[in-house]
């Protein structure tokens, strides 16, 4: 089995700040992780793998030079080859334009790989937060896709996913080719080993630049190509204070809250 997990390199929101004057997130100094929801992705796929040990992991990061840190993560925990997708022309792509790169890196890693009978991703990026990059990829492809996914194995010629629903959980069954997003599980990932640390740390990451897909169609890349327009982004600023009602006795305090509320037509 050949197994694709989708990952981002997001900034740790943990340590994030809001910048007080501007309004803006402080990135600088933040350090930067393997999205959260992305190392549930591939703990699940190396669960395929404990399985069935002839089960091959690749993991592809469309982002900056630097997304190889992440990648070398994942090789340190369960993946068995990498991909960074990074070049210029892919830079301000919005999710749909990402999700179409994403689906041209599938076509050209599946040339190098073999064709991939699973594609992983995370529910969604804890950075972005739109959840929407894993659907478009299966839509590109015409996949289908369970969403929700806690944990996949094999069953015969399909795959079998425990999702999760607002009332429990749903066993769904699904053909090969398929993608599935994946959430929070009960257990957690597992920790990288020092052997794997030390080949991830030597391991030579190819990248697929501009020019790895000759036949892309550019005018659905970078921000040209992004159909989504940011109009403005704030911070809701903390209401604070309020009204103190202080009559001269209880029944006067009474009859002014009372003016108040019916006045702003709460009551
Ligand atoms: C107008 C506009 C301009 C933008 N410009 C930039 C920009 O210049 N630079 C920039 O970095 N971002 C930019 N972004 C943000 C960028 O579009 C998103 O970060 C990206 O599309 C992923 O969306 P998301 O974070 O909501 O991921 P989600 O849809 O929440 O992610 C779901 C899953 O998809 C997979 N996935 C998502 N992104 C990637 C990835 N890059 N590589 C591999 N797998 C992935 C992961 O498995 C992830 O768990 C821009 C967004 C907009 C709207």
């Amino acid at each position: 089995m050949n197994i694709l997990v989708c990952v981002k390199q997001v900034p740790d929101t943990t340590e994030i700040k809001i910048d007080p004057v501007k309004n803006t997130l402080i990135r600088e100094g933040v350090p930067s992780i393997v999205n959260p929801f992305d190392g549930y992705a591939l703990e699940a796929a190396a669960r395929i793998k404990d399985k069935n040990p002839d089960t091959k992991i690749v993991v592809v990061s469309m982002g900056p030079p630097q997304a190889t840190a992440a990648l070398k993560e994942c090789l340190s925990i369960a993946a068995d080859k990498a991909y960074l997708v990074s070049g210029r022309t892919f830079g301000g792509s919005d999710t749909l334009a990402t999700s179409y790169i994403l689906y041209n890196a599938v076509k050209k890693i599946e040339e190098l790989e073999g064709k991939f009978d699973a594609i992983f991703c995370g529910k969604q990026a804890i950075d972005g937060d739109t959840a929407q990059v894993g659907p478009e990829i299966a839509e590109h492809l015409g996949y289908p896709q369970v969403t929700y996914g806690l944990e996949a194995e094999l069953d015969g010629d399909m795959l079998k996913v425990k999702k999760e629903v607002e009332e429990g959980v749903e066993i769904i069954g699904v053909k090969f080719p398929c993608l599935v997003t994946f959430t929070k599980p009960a257990w957690d990932p597992r920790y990288p080993t020092v052997k794997r640390k030390l080949a991830a740390n030597r391991a030579e990451i190819p990248v697929l630049g501009d020019d790895a897909f000759p036949d892309i169609d550019t005018s659905r890349i970078g921000l040209k190509g992004s159909p989504t327009n940011v109009k403005k982004t704030f911070v809701p600023q903390r209401k604070t204070g309020g009204v103190k009602i202080q009559e001269s006795d209880g029944r006067a305090s009474a009859q002014k809250l009372f003016e108040l509320l019916s006045g702003a037509s709460i009551i």
